[in-house]
């Protein structure tokens, strides 16, 4: 049976892409090996044997560990049911989610009611229903070595790609030619660090281009 690692579940506010806005349960899960400088969850990364808790341990969690817990997509759902929350938009994220079989998962919270979306770096073979929302954040030429996936790009429902210089559009330019995304795929250009220059530089790419500006409302509205 397909079972998932839980580094953490909460419910909050979408904040970025087009479900900006949405009350969401975002569920993170274990393990990613691409290797992102950047990365704002690099606690996330190893899975480590050491670092299992229960999903109870999980909800008490009060800041960012290691810790993670172990439940297949039946006794996730009815953990988070159990929370009392209200959103009905899923958000499964990591680490990298596309690690996992996600389709046992997306599929039972689908008969539940829930609509699904996945963010992922598009470096591995996405498994999902055909009604999840698949975000792909393209990670170009990051310390793990791991190529962003031509079929990742074409499944896309949009692309959401962090910018803060003129190379980092050139860089999705070039990936797009190389890896096409479906004519009805969304792109987002997301300003890093809320820096004034990369939000200039986003707003006038977005005009130049007719892309989309996404700017972490959640961020701005102090909410994680
Ligand atoms: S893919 Fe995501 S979780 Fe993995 S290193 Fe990059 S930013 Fe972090």
């Amino acid at each position: 049976m397909t079972t998932y690692k839980i580094n953490e579940f909460f419910e909050t506010i979408q904040g970025e892409g087009q479900y900006t806005g949405t009350a969401a349960i975002f569920i993170r899960l274990q393990g990613c090996p691409v290797g992102c400088s950047w990365c704002d969850t690099k606690h996330t990364w190893n899975v480590d044997g050491d670092k299992e808790i229960t999903l109870k341990n999980v909800i008490e969690k009060n800041s960012e560990t290691e810790q993670w817990a172990d439940a297949n997509a039946e006794q996730l759902l009815s953990f988070i049911q159990s929370q009392g929350y209200r959103a009905k938009h899923v958000v499964i994220t990591g680490g990298e989610p596309a690690m996992y079989d996600l389709v046992p998962l997306c599929d039972l919270l689908h008969k539940n009611g829930y609509s699904t979306q996945i963010e992922t770096s598009g470096t591995f073979e996405l498994k999902v229903p055909d009604l999840t929302w698949v975000t792909v954040s393209p990670k170009i030429n990051m310390a793990g070595g791991y190529e962003v996936l031509a079929n990742c790009m074409a499944r896309a429902n949009e692309i959401k790609h962090p910018i803060a210089r003129e190379k980092h559009v050139e860089e999705l330019e070039h990936l797009i030619a190389k890896a096409p995304i479906a004519d009805n795929a969304l792109i987002y250009l997301q300003p890093i660090s809320q820096k004034v220059s990369a939000t200039k530089l986003a707003i006038e790419t977005c005009k130049d281009k007719n892309w989309r500006l996404s700017v972490q409302v959640h961020k701005y509205i102090g909410i994680s």
